[in-house]
Parts: C-alpha cells; structure tokens; sequence
C-alpha cells in the first residue's frame, strides 16, 4: 500500500470517526439511548487512535506503549470510583487531558524554534493558555470536591482586578510572542502565568459551582484540544475538541439556567461563601415524624405518588430498593412517576443515571418544567434523599443562597413524605421551609433502609390502621 492509500484510509476513518462522536452525542441526550452513545462514542475513539497510530510519520512504538501502559495504570483505577466521586474524577480527566494539550503545544513550538512562523505562534500560544489555565483549574476544582481543599471560595479585596489583570498579562505576553516567535524567554514566563490564572479562577468559586464550573473547564479543554488539532494539522482533534468545546459550554448553559444563576455569578459571585453563615440554627421548631409502618399505610391507600429522589438516594444507593418500591405501588394500582429536577444530585445527569441503572422505565421519569403542574393534584411527594431542589424559600426567601432557583414544587402536593436520616442540610447549607409544613412528614433514616422497610410493609399488606405521626422538636 502507498502512502497516498494510506492516508485515504486514514481520512476515511477519521471521517467515521467524527460521524460517531455526533451521533453520540446526540444519542446521550437522552437516557434511552444513553449507553449506546457511550459505546460508539468509545468506538470513535478506539478508530481516531487506531487511524493514528497507522499514519507513516509515525515510526516507532516504544514510548506509545510505554505511555499506554502508564496512562492504563492511571486511568483504569480513575474509572472506578463510586458514582459520588465522578464529579472530581470528571476533574481528574480534564486535568490529564489540558496538560497533555500545553505539553504537545510546548513541544511543537521547541521542535519548530527557530523557524516557527507567526501564525504557528498564535496557534500554539492560545492553545497553552487554554491549557494551562484548564490544567491548574481542573486541579484545583478536582482538590475542592475531593476535600482535601476548603469548599469554601476563597475571596480578597480587589481580587477580580488581580485576576483580569493576569489573564492580560498572559495575553500582552502571547501577543508578543506572535510579534516575536524567537523570544524565546518570554514562552515560559506566559505559560507560568497561564497556570497561575487557573489558579485564580477557580479558588473563588465555591462548592456548590463546582460541577458548573467544571463542565465550564470541560469546554476549555475541548477548545484546548481543537487548537491543538490546528497545531498538529489534525482534523479529527479539532471537531472532536469543537463538540466537547461547545457540548460542555451548552451543559454550562443549562446547569446556570436550572440553578437561575448568571455565568457571572457563577464565577463571581462566591456562592459558597453564604453555606457557613445560613447554616441552621435558631429557634426551636417542630417537625412530624412517621413510622415505616405509617408511611407504608399512607402510600398504599394514595392514587398518585410522584417519587423525587436527590443526593442522599444516591449517597445510600437506594436506587434497587425504589425500584422495588415502585414495583409494589404500581401492582397495587398506585400511579408513581419520578420528578427529575436538572441539578439534583452532585452532577448533570445523577438521577437519571441511577433510576435507569434500576431499570425504572423511562417514561417514568419526568423533568421538572413537565411534572411541576402535575403536583398540586399529586396525593404523595415521596422525597427521597433530596433537600435544595424541594426547598420552597427558593421561592419566597430573597436572602436565601437559592432564591430564584426553580425547584420542585412538592409543597403543592397533599402530603409530603421526607426521608432523610435527620434535620442537616443539603449542599447550599440552608434550612428548608418544607420540613415544617402541616402536611409534611419526616421518615427519618438512610434512604435504602427506609425503602426497603417501605416494600416490606406494603409487601406484607400490613400497616397501622391509624396512621399516628408524632412531633419532634429540633433546633432551626
Ligand atoms: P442536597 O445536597 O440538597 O440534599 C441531600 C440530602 O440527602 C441531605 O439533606 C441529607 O440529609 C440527605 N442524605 C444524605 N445521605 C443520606 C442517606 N444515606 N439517606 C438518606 N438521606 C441522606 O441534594 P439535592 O439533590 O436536593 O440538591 C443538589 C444540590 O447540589 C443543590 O444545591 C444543587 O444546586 C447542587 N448542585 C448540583 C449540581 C448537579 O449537577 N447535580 C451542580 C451544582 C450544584 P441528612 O444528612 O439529614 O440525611
């Protein structure tokens, strides 16, 4: 086979390999499709490395293999982490992919120095300083979720002057650099810099933005990988890059929307900082409590049940013992359906990843905007390990950390069901209204074990005949 054969097949798969990454992204829009959209995403990929590694110019193996083996050994662990932990390993991943885009651009400008042109220049120097930044942000994100970082944002006087005022002097440096290709000393002054602006960026941003901000620095690292696709004359790098570029800033979008937040205030607004003052305290106030018992009672004679789950149904893994939940109901006849609000959870996406690895029918799950009208005729809100997106003082309370946040509106349904294990908050920090209403009642337990004596009793048929809550007083 000649070269120019080669590289036609090359260009083919390449080809293939960018049709698969848009149907998988199309195909993981929705839960129903999800996997087979990871499965060809992975096949684009396994083809775009496989049409590389066959390209001429590549003459010998050793150091591919010994990376491979490297990055298996870090990557594999990495893959493995509980569903909880994506979030920082999502980090973990852009941290590797942003330094493995500023090492390739270092390398091409020291590889073509001294006859770098200008236009090569103002390639390589967007793609370092996308890279760069993405590296040290990622990092310092991936620390903050990990908790080995404070959560909380760390903020000073004059502190987005300082940080402007980096990210111009990396660009003046860059500028530069274009003018003057040879200057060599100023290439790693800029990436410096760079790396130092990352650093800037997200130490600001609190623990509840993170996920947004993440999916804001996946959007940097795919623009990162699409400037070194212009660098290394790679088609399939750069539209990979310009969809996991634009997909991440599209999710950005979304995630701001549902949260009514600004991407300004996100990157600004040092949201986290209001957790630690609005945590709970005050007054003591009372709350009703049930029994499985009474909860089982109060469910097994309700029409329509509308189950919300959030972060604490996936901190207790209960997804199998709702499962079995809805099974119980739905052959006793009850009508339950799932609200979905879009950042329940510690990622886009959370619930519906674990509801679906329970084989809980899709057209059981509805999102937010479609089952709000739906609540007030709703018999049961069944709240299971949920606290921010069920919050009603998202609504009413102007100093609330949420307020204008769109939640779910379980307060409108005729009785309110909570199970959580007791009166802590969630990850805004703050106390919720709903807990206190008449018609609520507290299941107080972990998620998978007060489902599972949920399904027992409505298994058995048993129940209190009088559903009797009792009162608890806790401090608010
Ligand atoms: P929350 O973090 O508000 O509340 C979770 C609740 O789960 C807690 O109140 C906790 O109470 C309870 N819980 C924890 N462990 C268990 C357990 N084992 N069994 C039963 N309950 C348990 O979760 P939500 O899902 O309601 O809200 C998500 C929050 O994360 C929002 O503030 C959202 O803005 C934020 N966020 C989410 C993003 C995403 O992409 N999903 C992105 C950015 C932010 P207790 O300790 O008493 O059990």
């Amino acid at each position: 086979m000649n070269s120019v054969q080669i590289a036609q097949i090359m260009d083919a798969t390449y080809l293939v390999a960018i049709i698969l990454f848009v149907l998988a992204i199309k195909w993981m829009n929705s839960p129903a499709t999800a996997r087979r959209g990871v499965l060809v995403a992975e096949i684009g990929a396994a083809l775009a490395v496989a049409a590389t590694l066959a390209d001429p110019e590549v003459t010998q193996y050793k150091w591919i293999v010994i990376a491979l083996i490297i990055g298996a050994g870090i990557g594999i662990p990495l893959g493995m982490v509980k569903m909880t932990a994506v979030p920082q390993r999502t980090a973990m991943a852009l941290t590797f992919g942003s330094l493995s885009a500023t090492m390739i651009g270092i390398a091409e400008y020291y590889v073509g120095y001294p006859h770098v042109t200008r236009f090569e220049m103002g390639e390589i120097c967007l793609e370092v300083i996308i890279g760069s930044l993405t590296f040290t942000g990622s990092l310092i994100a991936a620390g903050k979720l990990q908790e080995i970082l404070p959560l909380r944002p760390i903020i000073y006087k004059g502190q987005n002057f300082v940080s402007l005022s980096v990210l111009g002097a990396a660009i003046v440096l860059a500028i530069a650099m274009v003018v003057h290709p040879n200057q060599g000393i100023l290439f790693p002054i800029m990436i410096a810099v760079s790396l130092f602006f990352g650093i800037l960026l997200v130490t600001p941003i609190g623990g509840a933005d993170m996920p947004t901000v993440i999916s804001l620095l996946n959007s940097y690292a795919g623009i990162a990988a699409a400037m070194l696709g212009f660098v290394l004359n790679s088609k399939v790098l750069v539209v990979a890059g310009a969809l996991d570029g634009s997909s991440g800033f599209i999710l950005s979008v979304i995630m701001c929307k549902a949260m009514n937040r600004s991407f300004t205030n996100v990157m600004f607004g040092a949201f986290g900082q209001v957790q630690a003052s609005a945590a709970v305290q005050g007054e003591p106030r009372t709350v009703r409590s049930a029994s499985p018992e009474e909860a089982a009672e109060i469910l097994g004679a309700a029409n329509t049940v509308v189950i919300v789950p959030g972060y604490g149904m996936a901190v207790a893994q209960a997804q199998h013992k709702v499962r079995e939940l809805f099974d119980v109901l739905t052959r006793r006849g009850v009508d339950v359906s799932f609200g979905i609000h879009p950042v329940a959870g510690r990622m886009p996406g959370h619930m519906n990843v674990l509801l679906a690895e329970a084989d809980i029918p899709y057209d059981r799950l509805r999102e937010m905007d479609d089952i709000n009208s739906d609540l007030p005729q709703t018999d049961v809100a069944l709240i299971i390990g949920a606290n921010d997106v069920t919050n009603p003082g998202a609504r009413t309370d102007t100093g609330s950390p949420i307020y204008g946040m769109p939640i779910l509106d379980v307060d409108k349904a005729r009785t309110v069901m909570v199970i959580k294990r007791s009166m802590s908050p969630g990850f805004a920090g703050i106390d919720n209204p709903l807990y206190y209403m008449d018609k609520t009642l507290m299941l107080f337990g972990d998620a998978k074990a007060f489902v599972g004596d949920l399904v027992r009793e409505l298994s058995a048929g048993q129940g209190a005949q009088q559903p009797a809550s009792s009162q608890r007083t806790v401090s608010a």
